[in-house]
């Protein structure tokens, strides 16, 4: 077994997703155009480096809607918010530009939609965090939370006729495949979406972990801790057979991680920038890697338009 690491494998895609860029690129050209300071309710995505980047520019990140002033311009992020926290803004008056992603508001318009035919939802996804607030909030009632095959026993909906089910964005695909089929044997007749919720940077970002740990002897996964989607990375990897850590910033890693590691795996959550992976490779090189090696993965050509006045 080699003493220091020696090659940095890649994981490819890896990084930031199409939802993400266009978050940060709404807050920038907000900044750009109106000036400082731009309110952003809830973290615009969960990596403490875009965040604080974004408040040395003039963002400043609330959580209530009380303590943006009047006349605010004010940017939703990108997990979404309730229909109360769209109303109670448009109440204020407030300028609004939405960063929700648009692959999050496609799960908020399928809510909505078969709502007013009468279904009721089941919901899978992690309780309290705000895109799954942001969904079930589409709705004052008839959405049940479950957060794994166990909790689905303990559903109770009004009616069982028209019942769908939708999911957070950034599961893990194969727990959320688990849960889906624990949900199904319950209510056979459940209506699922017609592709599932769980976007393409999420499995993109999960299959190329699957590729990458067979070849690596352990995963080092650049993510803030708040990041559902990194957090499902390292978990994958640690369920695939191989030791996996998460780091926001190069100064968390530790060497004893690495302490006989001869490949060390790389990869970033949706969240985190390519700035934060070079520093990551720098310092697992001065801990003695000499090698870089890309893997191959999937393509990812997605991108969503900005909303209206801010395009260029
Ligand atoms: Fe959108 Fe998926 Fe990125 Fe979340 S992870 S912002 S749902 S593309």
């Amino acid at each position: 077994m080699s003493a220091t690491p020696q090659e940095i494998v890649l994981a490819e895609p890896r990084g930031f997703c199409a939802g993400v860029d266009r978050a940060i690129e709404i807050v920038e050209r907000a900044l750009a155009r109106f000036g400082a300071p731009i309110y952003v309710r809830h973290e615009i995505v969960h990596n403490t480096y875009v965040v604080n980047d974004l408040k040395s520019k003039g963002a400043i990140f609330i959580e209530d809607l009380d303590d943006v002033p009047p006349g605010a311009t004010l940017v939703f992020s990108a997990h979404g918010v309730s229909k109360a926290v769209q109303d109670e803004a448009r109440a204020r008056g407030f300028q609004v530009f939405d960063a929700t992603c648009p692959l999050v508001t496609k799960v908020h318009m399928e809510v909505a939609k078969l709502a007013r035919e009468g279904y009721e939802f089941i919901m899978i996804g992690h309780k309290g965090h705000p895109e799954v607030e942001g969904t079930m909030g589409q709705l004052e009632s008839g959405i049940h939370l479950v957060e794994d095959v166990a909790d689905v026993a303990g559903v109770r909906p009004g009616q069982t006729d028209k019942l769908a089910v939708v999911t957070q964005t950034t599961l893990s695909v194969d727990d959320a495949a688990a849960i889906m089929a624990a949900v199904r044997e319950r209510f056979p007749q459940i209506r699922q979406p017609k592709q599932q919720d769980i976007c393409y940077a999420t499995q993109n970002r999960q299959d190329a972990v699957k590729v990458m740990s067979p070849q690596v002897d352990v995963v080092i996964v650049v993510g803030s801790p708040t990041s559902s989607n990194s957090n499902r990375l390292a978990e994958l990897a640690r369920k695939l057979g191989v030791a996996s850590y998460m780091v926001d910033r190069a100064d968390e890693l530790q060497a004893e991680w690495l302490a006989g590691k001869a490949r060390i795996g790389l990869t970033a959550g949706a969240s985190a920038p390519e700035v934060l992976v070079n520093e990551v490779i720098d310092r697992i090189k001065a801990l003695g890697a000499v090698a870089v090696r890309r893997l191959e993965g999937a393509e990812e050509t997605m991108k969503f338009p900005l909303p209206k006045g801010l395009k260029a």
